[in-house]
C-alpha cells in the first residue's frame, strides 16, 4: 500500500488526511472496538475509468458487523458506495487503489462497554501500486494460532480487535519461512488464511469452509465460486474441511479483496498437486482481474464506475 490520498471522509465531510485524527484515548484504540472493510478500486487505462468491485456488498457486511457490535453505521450501502466514489474522484485517483472504511468507538471514557460511547465513520483510500497478482503461488503453514470462536470475537463480523490472532499467525508463518498462515477453528477444522478465504479441490470436488466454521464470509470467495462454475464447470461445496485435506488436495487457492486470487503451492512442506499453481486457479485469477476492470464484459453488476463511464 502507498501513502494515503490527501482527502479522507469523516462523518459526512471530506477533510485533509492530516486532520482526520482520533484521540489516543478513543475506546477503539484500547479495546479494538470497531469494524472495518476493505474495498478495491481497479483502474482500466484503455477506458480511463476506475471501477469499485462489489462495494455495495462490502457495506452490507459492514452494516452487519456494526449490528453485531451494537454500533450504528449511519448510512446504508447505496449512500456509502456513492461517498466512496466521490472520495476517489476528489482525490483524482487514476490507478489501482484500496479503500478502508472504518467505524470506530470514538468516545474517550476509557470504559469497557459497547453502549453510549459515540462512533466515528472514516473512509480512507491509498494507492495499491505494483503487480499484486501472485502467479507463482504462496507457501502456507498451518498456524498454531486458531480462529476466535463466535462466542468470543465473532469471526463473521470484521472487527478491528479480531485481527490480533491473524497478526500473530502471519508473523509466525513469516518468521518460520512461509508466506502465509492457514488458521484452524478452535476444534481443529480448516477455517481460512489471515486475511483471505481458502478453496481446495480434490479430484473434481471443490470445497470451502462455511461461515459456521468461524470464518469471515468473504465476498471474493463468492465471486470465485461463481467463476469456478462458469469456467471449470465446478460446483463448490461449503462444508467442514479437515486439516489432512490440505495435504492431500490437488489444487488450492486463497482469495480476498486485497490479494484477489492467489494459488497455494505448498502446505506444511507438502506440495499441493504438482507444486505449481492450479489451472482453474489461474483461469479464475485472470478472469476476475479482467471482470474487475471491465476488460471482460461478463458480470458488469459486480463493478461500479467511479467517473461515470
Ligand atoms: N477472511 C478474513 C479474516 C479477511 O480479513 C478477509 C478480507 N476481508 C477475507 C477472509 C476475504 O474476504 P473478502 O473477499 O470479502 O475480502
Amino acid at each position: 500500500f502507498g501513502t494515503p490520498y490527501d482527502e479522507i471522509y469523516v462523518d459526512d465531510a471530506f477533510v485533509p488526511e492530516k486532520e482526520a485524527r482520533l484521540s489516543v484515548l478513543a475506546n477503539a484504540v484500547s479495546y479494538g472496538t470497531g469494524t472495518f472493510e476493505g474495498v478495491r478500486a481497479l483502474w482500466n487505462p484503455g477506458q480511463q475509468e476506475l471501477y469499485l468491485l462489489e462495494a455495495g456488498a462490502h457495506y452490507v457486511r459492514m452494516g452487519r458487523s456494526a449490528r453485531i457490535l451494537g454500533l450504528d453505521l449511519p448510512h446504508g450501502p447505496g449512500h456509502l458506495v456513492g461517498v466512496t466514489a466521490e472520495l476517489l474522484r476528489r482525490n483524482g485517483v487514476r490507478g489501482d487503489a484500496y479503500v478502508r472504511p472504518l467505524l470506530l468507538q470514538a468516545g474517550e471514557q476509557l470504559a469497557v462497554r459497547m453502549h453510549d460511547s459515540g462512533t466515528r465513520l472514516y473512509i480512507a483510500a491509498t494507492p495499491m501500486p505494483g503487480d499484486y497478482i501472485d502467479r507463482r503461488g504462496v507457501r502456507c503453514a498451518v498456524s498454531t494460532w486458531r480462529r476466535a470462536v463466535d462466542t468470543t470475537v465473532p469471526g463473521r463480523a470484521k472487527v478491528t480487535g479480531g485481527y490480533v490472532g491473524p497478526s500473530l499467525a502471519k508473523s509466525e508463518a513469516i518468521r518460520n519461512g512461509f508466506d502465509e498462515a492457514i488458521m484452524l477453528t478452535a476444534d481443529g477444522y480448516v477455517a481460512e488464511a489471515t486475511t483471505s478465504n481458502i478453496l481446495l479441490r480434490t479430484g473434481r470436488d471443490w470445497a470451502t469452509p462455511s461461515p459456521a466454521d468461524d470464518i469471515l464470509d468473504g465476498i471474493t470467495r463468492r465471486l470465485v465460486a461463481r467463476l469456478l462454475g462458469e469456467l471449470a464447470g465446478a460446483a463448490v461445496t461449503e462444508r467442514r474441511v479437515h486439516r489432512s485435506e490440505l495435504y492431500a488436495c490437488d489444487e488450492a487457492l486463497l482469495c480476498g479483496t486485497a490479494a484477489l486470487v492467489a494459488p497455494v503451492v505448498e502446505v506444511d512442506g507438502r506440495r499441493v498437486g504438482d507444486g505449481r499453481p492450479g489451472e482453474a486457479t489461474l483461469a479464475v485469477q485472470s478472469a476476475l482481474d479482467a471482470i474487475s476492470r471491465r476488460r471482460d464484459p461478463r458480470h458488469p453488476e459486480w463493478t461500479t464506475p467511479v467517473y461515470g463511464g
